[in-house]
């Protein structure tokens, strides 16, 4: 069986490792980002570079969208350069972003409409996970769709999991990064709260990373600020992006999630500090600033 051909649109820090992940493996692979200089690089890796998501995706079976948000995924998918208007009959489209379910459910119905079947995918796993193949996709659409597509996630993940239908998969990640947010917010509080008592921050940190509030993010957390090094695996801007989304998700099922707002008033203070492009861990650095 011949590979299937893969177009990723978006070559930031989790598009660029999927491409480069299909491209060691064997796959035809055609590349699409808005900064075109990002885009040669996977030429001269063996990717088709194309002018326009339209025409990625003319030349592809599955079409993976890892871009930055809503009006990112927008602009990858409609318009006359848009993925949709390339997209041929049979081709399966994928949006990997982490998104907002009513913008999922907009696509789905737009790819519908010209007999074409969307799945949303996003997935966890950071930068490393994407070029090793080592993602967890979080699957909403039908099961035909995703037949088709896993041989493409087979390779780009570690597990594929379905949780029902178009828009499921969005918004199990909205509440995965929902989680996620708050920890590392509440854990760059903690870490002033140690700082302002007198104790000793490394012993603080070697106690909670060992004890029961070391989750995995509180973790990297600390690694990164040991490490002083917040060179970006996600965005912190995308994060605060993720925890605006699930808190809109939230609300429109009548539900208000308080300690995500709180969360975000940390991450956007960290924004208006200059930590936007920084790892998302930088908030344990906007904490201690007053
Ligand atoms: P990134 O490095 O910031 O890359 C963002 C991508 O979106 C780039 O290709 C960028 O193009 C494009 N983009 C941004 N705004 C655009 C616009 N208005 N029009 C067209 N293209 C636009 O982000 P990432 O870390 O790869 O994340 C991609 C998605 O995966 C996001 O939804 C993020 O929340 C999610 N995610 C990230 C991680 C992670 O650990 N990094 C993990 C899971 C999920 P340019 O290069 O032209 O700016």
């Amino acid at each position: 069986m011949p590979k299937p051909r893969v177009a990723i649109l978006g070559l930031g820090i989790m598009g660029g490792g999927m491409a480069s992940r299909l491209l060691s493996s064997g796959f035809p692979v055609a590349v699409y980002n808005r900064n075109t200089d990002k885009a040669a690089a996977f030429g001269s890796a063996g990717a088709f570079v194309a002018s326009s998501p339209r025409e990625a995706a003319s030349r592809a079976d599955v079409m993976i969208s890892m871009d930055a948000d809503d009006i990112a995924s927008k602009s990858a998918w409609f318009g006359d350069d848009g993925a949709l208007a390339g997209a041929t009959r049979g081709s399966v489209l994928i949006e990997s972003s982490t998104l907002t379910v009513s913008w999922i459910k907009e696509l789905a119905a737009a790819a519908g409409q010209r007999g074409l079947e969307l799945l949303d995918a996003p997935v966890t796993g950071t930068k490393p996970h994407a070029a090793s193949g080592e993602l967890l996709f979080l699957v909403g659409g039908s099961t035909s769709a995703l037949a088709t597509a896993q041989p493409v996630l087979a390779v780009l993940g570690r597990e594929t999991v379905h949780l029902g239908p178009t828009g499921s998969g969005a918004l199990m990640k909205l509440v995965n990064n929902f989680l996620c947010g708050v920890q590392a917010a509440s854990f760059a509080e903690a870490v002033s709260l140690i700082a302002a008592g007198g104790l000793d921050r490394a012993k603080a940190e070697t106690i909670l990373t060992n004890g029961a509030p070391g989750s995995g993010i509180v973790k990297r957390v600390v690694a990164s600020a040991a490490a002083n090094d917040f060179t970006p695996n996600f965005h912190l801007r995308l994060m605060a992006k993720d925890l605006g989304y699930a808190i809109e998700e939230a609300a429109q099922r009548g539900i208000a999630l308080r300690t995500a707002r709180s969360a975000l008033t940390a991450f956007k203070k960290a924004i208006e500090q200059g930590y936007g492009d920084e790892d998302f861990s930088a908030v344990v650095k906007a904490a201690q600033q007053k």
